[in-house]
């Protein structure tokens, strides 16, 4: 079962929790200050311009009520003067007249036309000779020719003064006889520059403008920041709005400046007249411009205070978890020990942890020498490198020995994750080795087995190689006695004799061999070539092989070195490959159906290697190689694919333990027809061969 991942934290939690984070962030910080921002800018700019349309209304209001005021009692004194006049009297009598009203100090002029719009007398001077007429004029023509008795007053245009020289209006109204009858037109000519000067004494901003107007779309007098007078403004916003709706709020731009106003137009229920107020709305907008500087800083203000807050509230979590984290660090660091206390109580079983600054035992140590071999092991470099780049927990079987005990361990290295690794290079670890001499020993007996059981498997070969030098001798020997009996000469007798001797020295080698191969293996190493071992081997399997119509081919490179083994063991391992190439052989045969010709090939020889010359034995057949699921596990001991009863499963464990032991390597792959299985040997130098000797 996989030990519990204490510390490892649910995945896909980093990065949409982050981008939220982050999202939450930037709408609390930037967002909602800029739009709460925004939302009072446009509140305020509306607010201001409302302002302005009440402030421009009651202004307006107020120029117009004092225009009113300013023209009733002129108007009164014209209807005074038109009720009582008399248009038979003289010029200079009406001049008396006129100069007897008290003329106000706003009119220029008190003046009288007769029917035909010439002037009879004027308050400015006592009649003269001359005539002046002003039948031309506008305010004295359009009441000539009309019903005197519907004559209204009239205001006019403002005109520069042929007399006075002065911007006037002439307000005027028409004059009947006795039979009421148009009989000429009263004028005061009133000194419209005054009303302008009173507009300027209201302090004009940039872009306002107070405008008085006819109805009849001309300006009476225009203040803006200059003033004019008589301005056609029939086109203008102000006065459109205030002939279509009888006055009211405006907001356009002018067609007479193309400046853009917020205004009023107000229109007089007395005269045809209108007055209109208005504000550029650029002078409204400047008006916000404070406000909207204290908005700004309010907003950037806020956001500082709120990135402030989240700062805080960001470390103040991060803080939270990482203390969180090194609590669940903590416990799990506990739980570990505590699993791996209980691990170290098994018997026969050490547990280290390993950091940088060395190995300790966890538990209480068991016997005590396992854990001092291991202790060593662990600081030898050959741990040093595995521990290296180690990531994953890695399985290895080690030999540990100091001359006097040995240990055959299964150790796992697990590096510890989710903990700080301490150093460069080396990582924290935990080493878990268990004592397997007492199942090595049993292998090795069942190793035993398995050689008697290829033993017992190739005595029938033995038989038959052992048979055919018995008959031959029984051939001979009888051959010899006949000879001797028929009193043949003694050549005839030292001839079958010499064969008797050939044949029992075969058989001495085979039994010999024999006696090699099944004598326990507590032998030394020794010199040895390995082409007598291949000749061993073969000599041993050869038969069977031959039964089972499978070719054996040896090919051998040049200057073969000799190794440094125990025979014995070293023909173990090729009798091991070879039965194990031709089981798969005849296998291949049964599954395929056909017989082919069986072919095992056995080549020898050696190769400059990393460190010094190295003794290659290569064992190839054509039993149609190894599965690659199959071919992971075939050093493992009692790993078979062979029906039971059949195969045993150690003979490549036992082989593979048993070249490694001379210091060497077994590797296979599959080649062309089959496996290829590779035996690697330290090659002994010629002088150490001669010295070992
Ligand atoms: P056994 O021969 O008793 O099964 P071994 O350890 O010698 O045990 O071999 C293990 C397995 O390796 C065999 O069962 C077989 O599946 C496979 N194997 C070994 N040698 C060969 C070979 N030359 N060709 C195909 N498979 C092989």
């Amino acid at each position: 079962m996989p030990a519990p991942d204490l510390l490892s934290r649910p995945e896909g939690w980093g990065f949409n929790r982050v981008t939220l984070m982050l999202g939450g962030l930037v709408l609390l910080v930037g967002v909602i200050p800029l739009v709460a921002a925004l939302v009072l800018f446009q509140l305020h700019s509306q607010t201001e311009v409302e302002k302005a349309e009440i402030a421009a209304h009651r202004m307006a209001t107020l120029l117009m009520r004092s225009f009113e005021q300013a023209v009733e009692p002129i108007d009164a004194l014209l209807q005074n003067f038109a009720s009582g006049h008399d248009t038979t009297a003289a010029p200079y009598q009406i001049y008396e007249q006129l100069k007897d009203f008290n003329v106000p100090a706003s009119l220029v002029q008190l003046a009288v036309t007769d029917k035909n719009g010439v002037m009879v007398a004027t308050s400015l001077a006592p009649p003269g000779p001359e005539k002046v007429d002003l039948s031309d004029r506008e305010h004295i023509r359009v009441h000539m020719g009309k019903d005197p008795a519907k004559g209204q007053l009239f205001i006019s245009k403002p005109v520069l003064g042929r007399v006075s020289k002065k911007y006037t209006i002439q307000l005027t109204r028409p004059l009947t006889d006795a039979h009421g009858e148009f009989a000429g037109v009263v004028v005061a000519s009133y000194a419209i520059s005054d009303f302008i000067d009173f507009y300027k004494q209201l302090r004009i901003e940039d872009g306002e403008l107070i405008a008085l107007m006819g109805t009849d779309g001309i300006a009476r007098a225009r203040a803006t920041n200059k003033t004019s007078f008589g301005d056609d403004v029939s086109t203008s916003p102000a006065f459109i709005a205030a002939m279509q709706q009888g006055g009211g709020t405006y907001r356009q731009a002018s067609t007479i400046d193309g400046v853009e106003r917020v205004g009023y137009t107000v229109r007089s229920g007395k005269y045809p007249i209108l007055v209109s107020v208005a504000y550029s709305t650029d002078f409204v907008r400047a008006q916000t411009a404070d406000f909207k500087a204290a908005i700004w800083s309010t907003a950037a203000g806020l956001s500082i205070a709120l990135l402030v807050v989240v700062a805080v509230g960001g470390s103040y979590l991060n803080l939270q978890k990482r203390l969180e984290a090194q609590e669940v660090q903590a416990l799990a660091r506990q739980r570990e020990a505590k699993v791996l206390d209980a691990i170290s109580r098994v018997p026969g079983v050490s547990v280290m942890h390993v950091t940088p600054d060395g190995a300790t035992e966890i538990g209480s140590p068991p016997d005590g020498a396992l854990g001092c071999l291991l202790r060593t092991y662990l600081g030898s470099r050959r741990f040093r490198t595995l521990v290296e780049d180690l990531s994953e927990p890695r399985h290895i079987n080690e030999h540990l020995s100091d001359g006097e005990t040995d240990i055959e361990a299964e150790i796992v290295v697990a590096p510890l994750q989710g903990m700080d690794r301490g150093g460069l290079g080396v990582q924290e670890v935990v080493v878990v080795a268990v004592d397997q001499t007492q199942r090595r020993m049993e292998e090795n007996k069942l190793y035993q087995m398995s050689k008697l059981a290829s033993l017992g498997e190739v005595a029938t070969g033995l038989a038959h190689e052992i048979n055919q030098p018995l008959g031959v001798i029984r051939l001979a020997a009888s051959n010899a006695l006949t000879g001797m009996k028929m009193g043949l000469p003694p050549e005839h007798l030292v001839s079958k004799l010499d064969r008797i001797v050939q044949q029992t020295v075969r058989m001495s080698r085979i039994i010999d061999h024999m006696r090699i191969f099944g004598r326990k293996s507590d032998e030394h190493l020794q010199p040895s070539g390995p082409l007598d071992a291949v000749e061993g081997a073969l000599q041993v399997v050869g038969a069977h092989l031959r039964l089972d119509n499978v070719e054996v081919r040896t090919t051998q490179g040049p200057d073969i070195p000799k190794v440094l083994c125990r025979q014995d063991q070293l023909e173990q391992v090729l009798i091991n490959l070879v039965q194990n190439a031709r089981d798969a052989i005849v296998e291949r045969r049964a599954r395929s159906g056909q017989d082919f010709p069986g072919l095992i090939h056995l080549s020898i020889g050696s190769e400059p290697g990393k460190a010094g010359r190295v003794l290659r034995i290569r064992v190839e057949d054509n039993g149609g190689g190894i599965p690659d699921d199959v071919r992971e596990r075939i050093f493992q001991p009692f790993f078979t694919t062979k029906p039971p009863g059949k195969g045993t499963g150690l003979g490549l464990s036992v082989s593979f333990g048993i070249i490694r032991d001379h210091g060497g390597a077994l590797s296979v792959e599959n080649g062309a027809g089959g496996a290829v299985f590779t035996i690697e040997l330290p090659a002994l130098e010629e002088e150490q061969a001669a010295k070992a000797v």
